[in-house]
């Protein structure tokens, strides 16, 4: 693994250890050259996955990128990041095996809401109401709404 810091290509491995409900290695690195510490993950990726945007465009999918947006949403909120990492290896896992490896951003988003509505209420509000495009308090009001109507179904159901 070549040091992003000075380029040099002999970068040692300091500590390796299993992560995210073991689906992941995350390694912890040193370059000798200029002695700049980095981590690197390893994950299971079963197929690659593009993202259909609302405007047609494709993009590939970036796990980091989706991380980075839920992470604004649970912003200052006492999320437990391991165990969101624990959850978005699985939501990525569902999107990797979804077919022909093509996806929505909108059924991403959707995912992301019930991963979320399962971590964090606040969060959840917050991922919602950007997603949704929320103009008006009437739009909490449904979303809400919503939602103790889908408790309910789930209940009986079972
Ligand atoms: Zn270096």
């Amino acid at each position: 693994m070549r040091c992003p810091y000075c380029s040099s290509e002999n970068t040692q491995v300091k500590d390796s250890r299993p992560v995210e409900d073991n689906t992941a290695i995350r390694r912890r690195r040193t370059c000798p050259v200029c002695e700049q510490r980095f981590t690197t993950f390893e994950r299971v990726q079963l197929q690659d996955v593009t993202v259909i945007k609302s405007d047609g465009k494709r993009e590939s999918f970036n796990r980091g990128k989706l991380r980075h947006s839920i992470m604004i949403a649970l912003r200052k909120r006492p999320i437990d990041e391991a165990r969101l990492d624990d959850q978005l290896s699985l939501l990525v896992r569902q999107l990797e095996m979804s077919g022909d490896g093509e996806v929505t951003s909108k059924d991403i988003g959707k995912r992301v809401m019930e991963m979320l509505a399962r971590l964090d209420p606040v969060g959840f509000v917050r991922y919602a109401s950007v997603y949704n495009d929320f103009q008006q308090a009437s739009d909490f009001t449904r979303l809400l709404e919503s939602l103790g109507g889908k408790a309910s179904d789930d209940a009986s159901s079972s």
